[in-house]
C-alpha cells in the first residue's frame, strides 16, 4: 500500500500520458495550392487545420477555419491567392513531438489559443517533417477515455 488517494493516482496517470498515443493523422497542402483549394481540403478530409508544406515536404505554415474565413472575405479571386499569402508563417509555429507528454501540448493550446498543433520530426537540415496533428478533439476524447477508464 502506497497511501496514495486515487486521486493522485489519478494526476500521475494523466502525468504520463504521450502524444504517441492519442494523435491524428496530418492533413498537408503544398504552399503552392490556392485559397480555394485549401477550403476543399478543409471540407474533404473533414479537418479543422491544414499544415503547409514546400516542395521537400517541409512544415512552412499552418491555416485555421479563420484564417480561410478571412481571405474569403471581399471578392478576391480565391483560385488565384497562393495559401502562402494567408497562413500562419514559420518560425512562429506551435508544434510538438511524438513522445512530448498529452499535458505540455495541451498546455501550448491554451497559452497560444490555437486548436491543433502540428506533431513533428525534425529533419536533417534545418526545419521540421509534419508526422501527425494533435487536436483538441483528441483531448476531449482522452478525458472521456480516462473517465470511462479505457485507458490501461
Ligand atoms: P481559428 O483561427 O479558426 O479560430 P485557431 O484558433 O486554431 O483557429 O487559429 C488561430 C490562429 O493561430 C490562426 O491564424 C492560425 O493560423 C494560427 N495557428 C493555428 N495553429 C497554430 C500553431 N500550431 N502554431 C502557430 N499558429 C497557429
Amino acid at each position: 500500500f502506497t497511501g496514495k488517494t486515487g486521486s493522485q493516482l489519478l494526476t500521475e496517470k494523466i502525468k504520463q500520458l504521450k502524444v504517441k498515443d492519442h494523435q491524428s493523422l496530418p492533413v498537408v497542402v503544398k504552399e503552392s495550392s490556392s485559397v480555394y483549394d485549401a477550403i476543399c481540403s478543409m471540407f474533404l478530409e473533414d479537418v479543422g487545420t491544414l499544415f503547409v508544406v514546400d516542395s521537400h515536404g517541409k512544415l512552412v505554415g499552418i491555416l485555421s477555419r479563420k484564417d480561410l474565413l478571412r481571405a474569403s472575405i471581399g471578392k478576391q479571386e480565391l483560385e488565384s491567392i497562393p495559401v502562402s499569402i494567408i497562413m500562419t508563417r514559420a518560425p512562429n509555429l506551435t508544434v510538438c513531438e511524438k513522445d512530448d507528454y498529452i499535458i505540455e501540448a495541451a498546455s501550448k493550446l491554451i497559452e497560444f489559443q490555437i486548436d491543433a498543433l502540428p506533431v513533428v520530426k525534425s529533419k536533417d537540415s534545418a526545419g521540421f517533417e509534419v508526422v501527425g496533428r494533435l487536436t483538441k478533439t483528441n483531448i476531449t476524447k482522452l478525458l472521456v477515455e480516462i473517465a470511462n477508464d479505457e485507458h490501461e
